[in-house]
């Protein structure tokens, strides 16, 4: 019997790292939704549309052609046949994804194409608002979270040395991403009330790991 499984949660909570091991485990396919809002706002950047053009920003996101391709470490991202993949993860785009992403049309055509992905059954989606709005009959929600501190550490690790921004700042960033996130009016980060809590500090990603694909299991 294959499921769906959706795995919500702040920034820098470990849910791509996850989500990729478990589709791995389990042979499903992932779907990372937050890089689709980094992909739309890297195209919201380049055209020099305004982030708050609601009506403007969501014909771009209608026009573009996003198409995620699994791989085996990480998964690509295309629009419009070009691999933005390496342009996704920018200061840039950390500070402006949260505003594109409250934008109700880009919500909507988002969820429209996530839904499109998980319509076989078999999907590991991770994101902000899986298990509330855009699966909610998802037959296994994971709630995954951790201390600001560790979760702007793991993300100032990934940087390496060459940081542009110290772990300070880069704590306050994910705090504030995470507020704009919550307080947003259409589709806000928050768990379900059928979701599992896993805080994940202090644990390893095998272990978290472990616990979703036997949850996923039973
Ligand atoms: O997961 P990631 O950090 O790549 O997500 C980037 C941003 O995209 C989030 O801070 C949030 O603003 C937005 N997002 C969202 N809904 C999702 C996934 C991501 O609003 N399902």
């Amino acid at each position: 019997r294959r499921i769906n499984i959706a795995i919500d949660g702040p920034a820098g909570a470990g849910k791509s790292t996850v989500a990729r091991m478990v589709a791995k485990a389990l042979k499903y396919i992932y779907v990372d939704t937050g890089a689709m809002y980094r992909a739309v706002t890297l195209k919201v950047l380049e055209s020099g549309l305004s982030t708050e053009d609601n009506e403007s920003v969501g014909r771009l996101a209608n026009e573009l052609d996003i198409v995620l391709l699994p791989g085996a470490e990480t998964q690509s991202v295309h629009v419009n046949g070009e691999d933005i993949t390496s342009r996704l993860r920018s200061l840039d785009i950390n500070r402006n994804v949260s505003y594109v992403a409250r934008l109700e049309s880009v919500r909507l055509r988002m969820a429209e194409l996530q839904r499109q992905m998980a319509l076989e059954k078999g999907v590991v989606m991770d994101g902000r608002d899986i298990g509330t709005h855009v699966l909610p009959d998802a037959e296994l929600k994971v709630f995954l979270t951790a201390s600001p501190r560790e979760r702007a550490n793991r993300r100032h690790l990934e940087m390496g040395p060459d940081a542009e921004i110290t772990l300070e700042q880069l704590e306050q960033e994910i705090i504030e991403r995470d507020r704009l996130d919550q307080e947003r009016e259409f589709a806000p980060l928050l768990q379900a009330p059928d979701a599992h809590l896993l805080d994940s500090t202090g644990q390893t990603v095998d272990e978290v790991v472990k616990q979703i694909v036997q949850w996923g299991l039973a």
